[in-house]
Order: C-alpha cells, then sequence, then structure tokens
C-alpha cells in the first residue's frame, strides 16, 4: 500500500506566518467538535463525486466533474500527497489511486494525518453507511465522544412503541440517561431541516407534546419528526437537563429552506432557554450573525465547519470573518466531515493554514503577540471545547 506525506500546511505562504505560530498551528492537536464517521463501503466515482456537494442531492450531471470545485482542488492539492502521487495530480489520477484501496486503507491513511485528539461524533445522520464513534476510533488511534440527536430520539421512541401519553416521561427519561453517560457529551438538533428557525420557541406543555407525539406515531414509518412543538419541547427538556445542544445553522443540502436557518430567528429561544451551551454548528453565510450571538449570549458558541471545506483556497477569508464579532472564547473548530476521510483531514489542514495566514497578518500588522496569536489558536483548536463540553 503506497504511504504518503501531508505536504506542509504552509507551503507557498511561509513568508505571511510567523515562525513559532506556524510550528504551533502544525503542531496542535485539535478537538473536531462535530464530525462524522467515514463510510463503510467502497464507492464508485459518481458517488465521491456526490459526496464532496454538499447542497445537490442529484447526481453529478454529465458536463462537470465536482473536482472541478474549491473542494475539488483542495483535495488534489492535500490529499494526492498521501496516497503517494503529487500534489494536484489529476482528477484522473487521484481517482485512479484511491480506488485502489479500501475504505478502511483510505482511512488508517488519512485520519492521523488530521491531527486530532477528539471527535466529537454525530451520529444521527445515514448511521448505516458511516462508521461508529467505536471504529473512527479504532482508524483513527484517537478517543471518541457522541452526541444524541434530538429529532432521532423522538421518532425511536415512539417507533419502539413508546406511547404517546408516556412519551414526554420517556423522553426526560432518555435525557437523564444521556446526561448520566461519560460517552455523550451533547444532544443536537436539525430543526432547520424538519421546520426552520421561524417557529414559536416557547416551551409547550406536556397535553401539547403528546398530542403532537400521537399525530407523529399515526405516521407511516420511518418517523420524520417535523412538529414545532415536538422540537421546541426537545430543545427545552435537553436544557434543562444540563446537555451542550448542538444547532445545525445555514450550509446544508438543499432539503433545508436556507433563508429560514439563519441564527437571528433563534432569538426568541435563546432569550428564554435555560442557559446551557448552544453550538452554533456550520453557520455559512450567516456566520457574522452567529458571531455576533456568540458575543451577545454568554452560553453561545458557534463554528465555520463544513464550510471551511467547500470554500477550500478560500477560507482564509471565512476563517478572517469568523474572527470579526465573537470573543475568542466562544468559537470552536470542527471539520463537520462527513463520508470520505478526505474531509476529515482538509478540515484540519485548511483551518491550520488560515489561521496561520489571519493571525500571521495581524502579528506582522502589530494588532497582537506571536504569543496571542498560539493563544486564539489554543483556544478555538482545544481550550473552548473541552469548557464546553467537559471532555
Ligand atoms: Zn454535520
Amino acid at each position: 500500500m503506497p504511504v504518503g506525506e501531508l505536504q506542509d500546511v504552509f507551503g507557498g505562504v511561509e513568508a505571511e506566518v510567523p515562525s513559532g505560530l506556524a510550528d504551533h498551528l502544525r503542531d496542535v492537536a485539535l478537538v473536531d467538535h462535530h464530525v462524522h464517521g467515514v463510510f463503510t463501503a467502497p464507492l464508485d466515482r459518481a458517488d465521491f463525486e456526490a459526496s464532496i456537494n454538499e447542497g445537490s442531492t442529484d447526481p453529478v450531471p454529465a458536463f462537470m466533474s465536482q473536482f472541478d470545485s474549491p473542494l475539488g482542488l483542495s483535495i488534489r492539492r492535500w490529499c494526492a500527497p498521501l496516497l503517494g502521487l503529487d500534489a494536484l495530480a489529476s482528477a484522473d489520477d487521484y481517482w485512479a489511486r484511491r480506488a485502489e484501496l479500501g475504505p478502511d486503507d483510505l482511512a488508517k491513511l488519512m485520519l492521523p494525518a488530521a491531527g486530532v485528539s477528539r471527535w466529537i461524533v454525530d451520529t444521527g445522520f445515514k448511521g448505516d453507511l458511516i462508521t461508529v464513534p467505536e471504529r473512527l476510533t479504532e482508524l483513527s488511534g484517537v478517543p471518541s465522544s457522541e452526541i444524541l440527536r434530538l429529532e432521532r430520539l423522538a421518532e425511536d421512541l415512539l417507533e419502539t412503541g413508546t406511547s404517546p401519553d408516556d412519551f414526554p416521561d420517556a423522553f426526560r427519561s432518555a435525557l437523564r440517561v444521556a446526561a448520566d453517560s461519560p460517552d455523550v457529551v451533547g444532544t443536537k438538533t436539525i430543526s432547520a431541516y424538519r421546520t426552520g428557525f421561524d417557529i414559536d420557541w416557547s416551551r409547550p406543555r406536556d397535553t401539547d407534546v403528546v398530542a403532537h407525539a400521537r399525530e407523529l406515531a399515526a405516521q407511516p414509518h420511518p418517523l420524520r419528526l417535523a412538529s414545532p412543538v415536538l422540537i421546541a419541547f426537545a430543545v427545552h427538556e435537553a436544557a434543562a437537563h444540563g446537555l451542550p445542544i448542538q444547532v445545525h445553522v445555514g450550509f446544508g443540502d438543499r432539503d433545508l429552506d436556507l433563508h429560514r436557518t439563519d441564527p437571528m430567528l433563534l432569538l426568541p429561544l435563546l432569550r428564554r432557554l435555560t442557559p446551557v451551551p448552544v453550538l452554533l454548528l456550520h453557520c455559512y453565510p450567516f456566520h457574522r450573525q452567529a458571531g455576533y450571538l456568540a458575543q451577545s449570549f454568554d452560553n453561545v458558541n458557534f463554528d465555520v465547519g463544513l464550510a471551511i471545506n467547500y470554500l477550500g483556497v478560500r477560507s482564509t477569508g471565512l476563517v478572517a470573518e469568523a474572527l470579526e464579532t465573537a470573543p475568542f472564547a466562544k468559537q470552536l473548530y470542527s471539520s463537520d466531515a462527513f463520508g470520505p476521510p478526505e474531509l476529515h483531514v482538509l478540515g484540519s489542514v485548511l483551518w491550520r493554514r488560515s489561521m496561520g495566514r489571519v493571525l500571521g497578518g495581524w502579528v506582522r500588522a502589530g494588532d497582537c503577540t506571536e504569543q496571542d496569536a498560539i493563544r486564539i489558536v489554543d483556544m478555538i483548536a482545544v481550550d473552548n471545547a473541552e469548557r464546553v463540553y467537559g471532555v
């Protein structure tokens, strides 16, 4: 099996990044606070190209290749050497080499190159296609923690025979178990996909919850929770149990109404929620709103994961904008990688490179010391996640 090497993440921009900051950014082991598993089965090229497009749910059309995108260029630049190829090997050469390797070989080659010290894994999406957290740990050699999806939990309870009358208490006891588990460190809501954020976020009464649970349970299986009442219930209950809450914000596939996922629409929720840590995920193109909310609410934090990968070389601009408003104690690193292990590596490489270029510019202009820049890196890379999740 060919074993390649990660290129220096500051290749071509050495002059922009002071050497102490560069060394620190090369070495710092990241907590990836929002990530999924890697594919368990081999892919054909069409499936691979579809898996490096977030927005579309259709096959890649014949007139184009998804390699011809910012993410595609970044894969050729940074991942080709990991497969023993030259940086920027052609898409065809990349695919030919990649296709020689099985999913486990690819994961073992790429995951360690991400330089991550802990994965905080969302298991709620297409769980049958991707590795469970234990397997991600085996393949990468670093520990994993788990995030519990609130909508999935409610659907599971009603699909496995919990009566609608018992649903509120059953949901609460499942959250109690999660809160006591050493493996589960938080929850997540995908209300962005199910209702949008412009809903009534007041805490519903149990009688209303039971009525909506009854409606949902009568639907054909698999159930798809899309009731604003049940979502508000789930989020308030998670907070009442002291569990951190991740919220998918912005960028996702076209099933969501992107214009209804501006985090400003969460103000009515944030004003009345028990103040557990709230993690606004991805946020692009609303990352400036997210930064404002992180400044305005002590319990609100955010990341720009997923978009870093999809912006590729332009992720430097995104990382710069994410450093505009929010206190540095309120931003976290994530890749939001799902499927191809290229995404687990690239999130890390592009973030390190962008942080070096942006903060390096601040240091060179005299706006902060190199020591300040290193502290900012540590907060976003590690410290904030450790504080928020208690890991
Ligand atoms: Zn995700």
